[in-house]
């Protein structure tokens, strides 16, 4: 992990945080934290409790134990509060709108800050395209036509337009070939230098620790392991489950 990142202050803070569907505990009483400017994965296979996490500290679904944003608790956590703090999920189906065009989408968006009397979403646009490129050159073209890593793009695209200052990412590299997926996760790297902290769920274990600061594993709802990414990329329990040949989720 980047040393400086250490120093930084906490954005979003999950403690003794659990979920529950009914009497089934989906998450149970995890600690984890995202500073201003990490990025952070939590990885784990199918069933782990990722979605659910992610889901839950957007507000999605009830939860206990304590969300804290910028150090300030937050009371029974809703989207709507979530959205005002500035924080952003791109969920795993990615919920474009086919039928329209890629600017439409993006404006959608920024819809939410339009409303509060932000209208320079021309220029969110234009910082929007100059993260991604290939949005502009597909601007007019609907939605639905686009291939799997510009409709991952756009998903993201779509969420910047709030300009978050927390994206939460559930398994953007779902369906993607790897030289895409490799694309896909430089450019949510890259979102740091443009001020955006990313907590990035993901089962591909091996691009997710290649391009995150710190990690999480998430098995059976709780946290099994911890640590930078890149110590976890060295870690023999990490590549005999997630990225030997032999692990089921390589
Ligand atoms: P995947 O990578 O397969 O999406 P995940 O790590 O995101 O897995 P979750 O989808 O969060 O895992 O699921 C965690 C647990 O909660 C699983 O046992 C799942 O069956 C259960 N679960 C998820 N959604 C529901 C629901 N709506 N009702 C009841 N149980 C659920």
């Amino acid at each position: 992990m980047n040393h400086d990142l250490r120093e930084q202050p906490v954005l979003l803070g999950l403690r003794d945080f659990s979920v529950s569907y009914g009497p089934v505990e989906a998450v149970h009483r995890i600690d984890i934290e995202v500073r201003q400017g990490e990025i952070v994965t939590v990885i784990g296979p199918n069933g782990a409790g990722k979605t659910t996490l992610l889901c839950a500290a957007m507000g999605l679904l009830p939860s206990r134990g304590e969300i804290t944003f910028d150090g300030v608790p937050i009371k029974r956590c809703t989207v709507e509060k979530m959205v005002a703090k500035s924080v952003a999920l791109v969920p795993e189906k990615r919920e474009l709108f086919g039928e329209m065009s890629v600017r439409d989408n993006l404006l959608l968006g920024g819809f939410s800050l339009w409303r509060k009397g932000q209208r320079d979403q021309s220029q969110r646009m234009r910082e929007v395209f100059a993260i991604f490129p290939r949005l502009e050159e597909r601007a007019t073209q609907l939605a639905s036509t686009l291939s799997g890593g510009e409709r991952q793009m756009l998903a993201i695209g779509r969420a910047l337009m709030a300009r978050p200052r927390l994206l939460m990412l559930d398994e953007p590299s779902l369906g993607l070939a790897p030289r895409i997926v490799r694309e896909v996760l430089q450019v949510v790297a890259s979102l740091r230098d443009h001020g955006v902290s990313v907590l990035l769920v993901e089962q591909n274990a091996r691009a997710a620790l290649k391009v995150a600061d710190r990690a999480y594993v998430l098995e059976s709802g709780n946290v099994a392991l911890s640590g930078a990414a890149r110590d976890l990329l060295h870690d023999q329990r990490i590549i005999d489950t997630y990225l030997g040949a032999a692990g089921a989720h390589a």
